[in-house]
């Protein structure tokens, strides 16, 4: 077995495993959740905070820190763990996914970077070739959403860009392709994934850093398969599963039952950008380790806290003289502070602190089911 990563337990009436990630920043407890820091920051809150709240590891975003500043920079200041002081591990994605979703999600207006999946929509949206985003067997042609400024991102140079701002987890640079892509256009994609991979293994140089092969293969079941099998018996240090994963999320559990299967037992599985409170449990049971989601973060931000009881929108008219907390029995500094008038007051008035206390609040409780879940699993009750 690697030292990479530790399999410590695994259930007995699911597929479920405690695990443990060594990586030169620290260690990761798995299954875990990784709140995503997009432009090196979690919004709203400092480091501080996020080890307050109890989360060992983030994930960066490799397309926007390539933007803006430039991986160049970062590396001159020390890499990307000093430039935004946080001393734990990160896992940087490949740039791949927001080219492609900024391309295929603005055209088509899905994405799974809106936490949206196609069954949500009242008017099914059109299927338009992409413009903003131009593939080839080298890699993609886009345009910055800053400032229109054309630029190219290859398996190499996403590589690159990854091994100059030094997160401790890499990702393979892939094509993620659209919910409403053609199976023909999915098997396309899915073989210049594979071909892409092999690349990336061979372009990877720094020792320090483990890199992820991801997985595509849409909503197609022999895509799927065929693509856990190939990425699977090649030498990385884990495998994510990435792209379209469905049309709904019945879709994507039938997607885990195909795939986890062909994926070896002895490596980290890493569910991209799913992280509602429902999905993790139900991925957990199916064997996954590791998650990276905006949605607690986003939610926060426009006032939804995450409950027991599910979402409460803090603007809602019933909590205007409402003395209680948040959720009873919740020990964040938010909860242990606040009534919900409190800080229903703070969202309509626009104050900073607001969103603060929002994201302190749904990090809080992502990482308090996590432990749980862990929990669970080592006494035999998942
Ligand atoms: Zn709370």
């Amino acid at each position: 077995m690697s030292s990479f990563f530790k399999i410590l337990k695994k259930s007995k009436k699911s597929k479920a495993r405690l695990g443990l990630i060594k990586t030169a920043h620290g260690q990761i407890a798995t299954p875990a959740f990784l709140p995503v820091a997009t432009q090196a920051t979690i919004k709203t809150l400092t480091p501080a905070e996020i080890k307050e709240i109890g989360f060992s590891a983030l994930l960066c975003n490799t397309y926007h820190l390539y933007l803006r500043p430039g991986e160049k920079i970062i590396q001159k200041l020390g890499g990307l763990h000093q430039f935004m002081n946080w001393s734990g591990p990160i896992i940087t994605d490949s740039g791949g996914f927001q080219v492609f979703s900024l391309g295929f999600g603005l055209e088509h207006g899905v994405g799974k970077i809106a936490g949206i999946f196609p069954e949500n929509f009242k008017k099914p949206p059109k299927l338009v070739k992409p413009k903003l985003v131009k593939i080839d067997e080298q890699g993609a042609e886009f345009s910055s959403h800053l400032d229109g400024s054309k630029h190219q991102l290859t398996p190499q140079k996403s590589i690159q860009i990854q091994q100059a701002l030094g997160a401790d987890i890499i990702l393979a640079f892939d094509e993620c392709t659209s919910p409403l892509a053609t199976k023909q256009y999915t098997q396309r994609a899915m073989k210049r994934t594979h071909r892409w991979a092999e690349i990336c293994l061979k372009v990877k140089k720094r020792k320090d850093q483990s890199l992820f092969g991801i997985i595509q293969g849409g909503q197609w079941k022999d895509l799927r398969i065929k693509s856990a099998q190939f990425i699977s018996q090649m030498p990385f240090d884990g495998l994510a599963i990435g792209g379209s994963l469905g049309k709904t999320k019945k879709d994507m559990l039938k997607i885990l039952d195909w795939v986890i299967p062909e994926m070896p037992e002895e490596k980290p599985r890493h569910l991209l950008g799913i992280g509602y409170p429902e999905d993790l449990n139900k991925a957990i049971k199916k064997g996954i380790d590791l998650f990276d989601c905006v949605y607690p973060t986003r939610l926060a931000r426009h006032g939804t806290f995450l409950t027991n009881q599910g979402e409460l929108n803090i603007l809602n008219s019933s909590y205007r003289r409402d003395k209680k907390p948040i959720m009873k029995n919740c020990s964040c500094y938010t909860c242990r502070h606040f009534s919900r008038a409190y800080l229903q007051h703070l969202f309509k008035a626009k104050e900073m602190l607001g969103p603060r206390l929002a994201t302190f609040h749904n990090l809080w409780f992502i990482n308090r089911l996590m432990k749980k879940i862990r929990k669970d699993i080592r006494n035999g009750k998942f």
